[in-house]
């Protein structure tokens, strides 16, 4: 068999393992990263930007829509809007092709080695992957676990055929006439309102009680209000329990059944961790219930094994598995250094957009932490009416005994581009009055996060 030996393998070259391997690399960290796929990973291949992809394009679709039905209130009137699906996934893959062959670029760069196949621990120091040529043995000083998670079938459900999951889903040919969506967290919505502004008629069936669990009632509710207008039927407390021959069959309150006529079924209920095929029980770490368990410095339970990602669990995010990667590599390196962040920020790209950094005022109530809550509607902002649409509002949660901001949410347009001053607000220790004190340009969005803080001082100027 033939045999490689390396300072540092990466298993995965998603997010997570691949900026990993371009710090070590950087490092001068003899580097070798493994993917059995194309690297990228789940963002890059189908995940965050084929999805945001789809999503830019439903919504030039749709006003492009609402133009020629003659409704914009702009007074733009088009003759006909027509979408050729197949053209724009073309577009998309185009996206997804020039990102995954940048990430090799960058890798070649950082003298990275990469090795396409699947890997499988024999022990802690020796990987074995399988390529077309056969295969390898990998002798590694460290090894990083960076395989991310896959999505989650349902009983009575499994994926094949029409029943889908978000990879197919945005890889479509056509526009399916009727698609039935199971679960409304993030993913079933961004795709279920991509799909409605096409012109898909969507149905979301929902087992808990409400839409977007990970948000609060307030986030959530310009989301419910923009579906219903989209014409999106969203059935809350509703479990789906099967295939039928024309649909999607859901338990009804009184015991019985219901078809939900459609030509899809795309089930997005969660993702589970991808440890299944790398052997684990070779090993045998310390887990956390399906996630590998990591200490602060992403260490598992084995001296050399780290873990990043996906596969170490919630919150799964590519922005979050990246800051890992770059932080083991310089572990690695020889660096001090520990996860000291104080917030992830979290964006679901609905429409509208939501985000949430640090802590909600639930959070803070559940923390016990006494905090003073400064909201400012987009209703009161400028910008907001020129693009049409003044839903929604910034709120900043604040330390009531000395303002410091511990969480900033907002849901509104193109709110995901304010992710970054919120966070940086926190990281940085802002207190409420610092924001106040800051000239944010006019007429822009983010005068509503200058607003809300002002607000916490009990003083918002337009409001
Ligand atoms: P992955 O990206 O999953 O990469 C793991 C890699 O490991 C894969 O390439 C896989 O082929 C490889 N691998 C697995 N097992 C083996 C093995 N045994 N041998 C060799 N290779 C192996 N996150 C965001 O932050 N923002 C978003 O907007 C967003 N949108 C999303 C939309 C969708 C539809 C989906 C599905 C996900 C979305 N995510 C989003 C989540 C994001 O994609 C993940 O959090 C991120 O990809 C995790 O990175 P990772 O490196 O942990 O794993």
């Amino acid at each position: 068999m033939a045999e490689e030996a390396c300072k540092l393998l990466v298993i995965g070259g998603g997010p997570g393992g691949y900026v990993c391997a371009i710090r070590a690399g950087q490092l001068g960290i003899d580097t070798i990263v493994v993917d059995e796929a194309e690297l990228g990973g789940a963002c890059l291949t189908v995940g965050c930007i084929p999805s945001k992809a789809l999503i830019h394009a439903a919504e030039e679709f749709h006003k492009a829509s609402v133009f020629a039905s003659g409704s914009s209130v702009l007074g733009i009137r088009v003759s006909g809007a027509e979408i050729d699906l197949a053209r724009t996934v073309q577009w998309k893959d185009g996206i997804v092709k020039r990102l995954t062959g940048g990430v090799a670029g960058l890798l070649k760069k950082a003298s990275v080695r990469t090795m396409k196949g699947t890997a499988r621990f024999r022990d802690g120091k020796t990987v074995i992957v399988r390529t077309a040529e056969g295969e390898k043995r990998v002798r590694a000083e460290n090894v990083v676990i960076a395989t991310g998670a896959s999505p989650i079938e349902l009983d009575g459900l499994a994926f094949g055929g029409d029943v889908i999951s978000s990879t197919e889903a945005l890889s479509l040919g056509e526009v399916p006439e009727q698609l039935a969506i199971v679960g409304a967290g993030y993913i079933g919505l961004e795709i279920g309102t991509a799909y409605a502004k096409l012109g898909s008629k969507v149905t979301v069936v929902e087992a808990a009680d409400r839409i977007l669990p990970l948000w609060d009632d307030a986030l959530t509710r310009p989301v419910a209000k923009r579906l219903a207008a989209l014409g999106v039927d969203v059935r809350l407390s509703t479990k789906a329990s099967g295939r039928a021959d024309d649909g999607l069959l859901i338990a009804t309150n009184e015991g019985g059944s219901e078809t939900i006529p459609c030509d899809k079924i795309l089930v997005t209920i969660g993702r589970r961790a991808r440890t299944g095929a790398i052997g684990l029980d070779e090993l045998d770490l310390t887990m956390s219930g399906a996630f590998i368990e990591v200490d602060d410095k992403c260490r598992t339970s084995m001296r050399g094994v780290f873990a990043i990602g996906d596969v170490t669990g919630e919150p799964m995010l590519a922005h979050r598995a990246m800051a890992q990667g770059e932080m083991v590599a310089e572990i690695i390196g020889g660096h001090k250094r520990a996860w000291d962040r104080l917030c992830v920020p979290a964006v679901c790209f609905t429409d509208p957009e939501i985000v949430s950094v640090g802590l909600s005022p639930d959070d803070a109530a559940a923390k016990g932490v006494d905090v003073t809550v400064g909201t400012f509607p987009f209703r009161a902002n400028g910008r907001a009416m020129t693009l049409e649409r003044d839903d929604g509002f910034v709120r900043v949660v604040a330390r009531a005994s000395d303002n410091a901001i511990l969480g900033v949410q907002a849901v509104g347009p193109g709110v995901s581009e304010l992710s970054a001053a919120f966070a940086i607000a926190i990281e940085m220790g802002a207190r409420a009055d610092d924001i106040g004190a800051i000239i944010h340009a006019h007429p822009t969005l983010s005068e509503a996060f200058h607003e809300a803080s002002l607000g916490v001082l009990g003083h918002s100027l337009h409001f």
